[in-house]
C-alpha cells in the first residue's frame, strides 16, 4: 500500500481534520502517521500542539501547524521524571493547557470561517488530552479519540472498576502471580498500573479519560483485527458498546515514513548494520521515557558483552538515572566490544527493525515499538517498566508467542540466557516463525479488502458524515 506520490499533489475533499497529539514521542508518532493517512484520503490536516516537544513542521509541508504555550507547565517539566508519576503529570498538563488550547482552537476555527477555507470535520485527540472533548463540544466540533495503546491495554484500563470490585486492586504483594480470571492471560502483576504518589490521581485520570472516550464519536486504534480479534469483540460487547471503532493499524506501514522524531536519528546505525551478517544483531532500545538505575545499566552492558552476540544499543541521554550518557560503563568496556557492539543516542528505529541484519529486539514493550517489531517479523525480548508495557509484554510472550518476557531481577546471566534463547536456540526459531506469520498478516490487512483497509474506508465515511 506504499505510495511514491508527492503528497502536496494529492486531491483534496474540502474537509479539514484537526489532530491534537500529546507532547511525547510515543504519542506524537502515531498521531502524525494518522495525519498522513487521512491526508491521503483527501482530508486537509491541521496539527494543534504544545510548544513543549513540538513536532518538526518542515517534515510535513502539506500540514498546517498551530502551537500554543502550556502556561508554565514546561518550566517544571523534567523529561527524566515523566514515568515517576504519569497521572499527576497528565492532570497538571491538562489543567495548564485548557485555556491556551481553547484559544488556539477558537482562533483556528474563526480564521478558517473568515477566509472560507475547508470546513472542519472533527477533532481527533489523543485520549490522554481529556480536556479536548469538552472544549470541542463548545464549538460544536465532533471528537474522535486516538488510543495509542493496544486494544488489550485499552480494555484493561477500562476494566479498572471491575478489577477493583473483584479485589485485584489495590494490588497486594502476595497476589502478584495470581491470574486475573476475568482477563486472561494477564496475571495481577501485568495489570497496567500507573506509578503515582497518590492513587486518587490515577483513578481520577482514568475515569475522566474513560468518560471522554465514552462520549466521543469514535475510537481509532493503531492495531489490526487479526492481531486483536478477541479484544475487539470484547470492546463491542462489554465496554464501548455503541461507539464506532476503527482498528486501522499499523499506521507506519501505509507510507515511507516522514520523520516525527523529536531527537535526531543516528543514521550511522544503518551503515553499521550493513556490515553485519543477516539476523545476527540484537537491537536494544527502551523507548523515549523509561529510565534505569546504574546497577541495571551495568547488568545490561555486561549481559550484552557476555552474550557474544553483535548488538546495536540505543542509550538515550537520560536513560541511565543521574548519568549524562555512557559514563557508568567501566573503563575499557567500549574497546572490548568494539566492532561487535554499536551504541547510539537515538536510532531510526523503523529502518533498523526492517534491516536484514537484525535478529531480535530487546524492548521496553511500548506499543509503537511492539507494533514496529511485529511488522518486520522480529522476535522480542520484553522488559516492561510500567503501564501498558506490562500488557504488551504478556501478549507478546503468551498470546502471540513472538518473544519472551525477561522477568525478575535484571542480571547479566539471565540476560545472556535470554539473548541466546531467542537468537540461537530452537525456541527462538519458533518465535521468529510466528513473528513472520504476523508480518504476513500485516501485509494482508493493509491490502485492498484487508481489515485495516476496510476500517480506514469506514473511518473516512464516518468523518465525512459528522
Ligand atoms: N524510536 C526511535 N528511535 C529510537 C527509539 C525509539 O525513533 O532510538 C521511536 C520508535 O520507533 C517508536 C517511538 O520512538 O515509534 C517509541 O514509542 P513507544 O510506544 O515504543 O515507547 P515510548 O517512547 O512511548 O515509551
Amino acid at each position: 500500500m506504499e505510495t511514491q506520490q508527492d503528497p502536496c499533489k494529492l486531491p483534496r475533499n474540502g474537509r479539514r481534520v484537526i489532530l491534537f497529539p500529546l507532547p511525547f514521542q510515543g504519542h506524537i508518532n502515531p498521531m502524525l502517521q494518522l495525519g498522513s493517512i487521512l491526508y491521503s484520503e483527501g482530508f486537509s490536516i491541521t496539527i494543534i500542539h504544545t510548544t513543549l516537544n513540538s513536532p518538526n513542521s518542515c517534515n510535513y509541508p502539506h500540514f498546517e501547524f498551530c502551537s500554543f504555550s502550556d502556561d508554565g507547565f514546561s518550566e517544571t517539566y523534567q523529561p527524566s521524571k515523566v514515568a515517576d508519576d504519569i497521572p499527576a503529570l497528565l492532570l497538571s498538563l491538562n489543567a495548564k493547557c485548557i485555556v491556551p488550547f481553547r484559544d488556539c482552537l477558537a482562533n483556528k476555527l474563526m480564521s478558517n470561517a473568515q477566509e472560507s477555507k475547508d470546513s472542519f470535520a472533527c477533532l481527533i485527540t489523543d485520549a490522554a488530552w481529556f480536556i479536548a472533548l469538552s472544549v470541542a463540544n463548545d464549538f460544536k466540533l465532533p471528537t474522535i479519540v486516538l488510543l495509542t495503546d493496544s486494544i488489550a491495554a485499552s480494555l484493561s484500563y477500562a476494566a479498572f472498576p471491575i478489577l477493583r470490585e473483584k479485589g485485584y486492586l489495590p494490588i497486594q504483594d502476595f497476589q502478584l502471580e495470581a491470574p486475573v480470571i476475568e482477563f486472561p492471560p494477564l496475571r495481577v502483576k501485568d495489570i497496567p498500573l500507573l506509578k503515582t504518589q497518590d492513587s486518587n490521581n490515577a483513578d481520577k485520570f482514568l475515569s475522566i479519560r474513560d468518560n471522554q472516550i465514552m462520549a466521543s464519536s469514535g475510537i481509532i486504534w493503531n492495531s489490526f483485527e487479526d492481531l486483536e480479534q478477541v479484544e475487539l469483540t470484547t470492546v463491542h460487547q462489554q465496554y464501548y458498546l455503541s461507539i464506532p471503532v476503527f482498528p486501522i493499524g499499523p499506521f507506519h506501514k501505509y507510507f515511507p515514513a516522514y520523520s516525527s522524531s523529536l531527537l535526531s536519528q543516528d543514521q550511522s546505525s544503518i551503515s553499521w548494520l550493513d556490515r553485519q551478517a543477516p539476523r545476527s544483531v540484537i537491537y536494544v532500545s527502551f523507548g523515549s521515557i523509561a529510565a534505569i538505575n546504574e546497577i541495571e545499566f551495568l547488568e545490561i552492558a555486561w549481559g550484552l558483552a557476555n552474550s557474544r552476540v553483535p548488538f546495536l544499543w540505543v542509550v538515550r541521554p537520560g536513560l541511565g538515572r543521574g548519568a549524562e550518557w555512557l559514563e557508568p560503563l567501566p573503563k575499557g568496556f567500549l574497546e572490548m566490544v568494539d566492532g561487535r557492539g554499536y551504541i547510539v543516542k537515538w536510532a531510526p528505529q523503523q529502518q533498523v527493525l526492517a534491516h536484514p541484519a537484525v535478529g531480535c529486539f530487546w524492548t521496553h514493550s511500548g506499543w509503537n515499538s511492539t507494533m514496529e517489531s511485529i511488522c518486520e517479523g522480529i522476535p522480542m525480548i520484553c522488559q516492561p517498566y510500567f503501564a501498558d508495557q506490562m500488557v504488551n509484554s504478556r501478549y507478546v510472550s503468551h498470546v502471540w508467542r513472538v518473544g519472551l518476557h525477561l522477568e525478575g531481577k535484571l542480571e547479566r546471566e539471565g540476560i545472556e540466557r535470554a539473548i541466546r534463547r531467542v537468537m540461537v536456540e530452537a525456541d527462538g526459531q519458533g518465535m521468529r516463525e510466528r513473528a513472520m506469520y504476523l508480518k504476513e498478516k500485516v501485509d494482508i490487512c493493509l491490502q485492498r479488502g484487508g481489515s485495516s483497509y476496510q476500517s480506514l474506508g469506514r473511518l473516512t465515511d464516518h468523518i465525512l458524515s459528522l
